[in-house]
């Protein structure tokens, strides 16, 4: 019997951008599911540094976090 799921907003991709918009849609009280095609994290390091931007969408994000 296949599993049942419900959602507001279904995400395809559990990378930087749909792992930071599932976390904004859900502490806006969104619900949400990300569906990523990978069982696993990327090995690999892929955040050596961070740009100005990101580190902004960064900071808002521990903004929410707080709240
Ligand atoms: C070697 C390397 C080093 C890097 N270093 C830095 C750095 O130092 N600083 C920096 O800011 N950026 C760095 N980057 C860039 C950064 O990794 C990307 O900008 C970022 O990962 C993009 O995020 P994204 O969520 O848009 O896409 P992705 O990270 O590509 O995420 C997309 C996700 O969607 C999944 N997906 C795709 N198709 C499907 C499907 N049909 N069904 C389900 N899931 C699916 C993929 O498996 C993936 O997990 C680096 C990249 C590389 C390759």
């Amino acid at each position: 019997m296949a599993a049942e799921f419900d959602c507001d907003i279904l995400i395809i991709g559990g990378g930087p951008t749909g792992v930071t918009l599932g976390l904004l849609l859900a502490r806006a009280g969104v619900s949400v599911i990300i569906a990523e095609k990978e069982a696993d994290i990327y090995p690999l390091p892929r955040a050596a540094h961070l740009d100005h931007e990101r580190s902004c969408a960064s900071s808002k994000k521990r903004a929410w976090r707080t709240r």
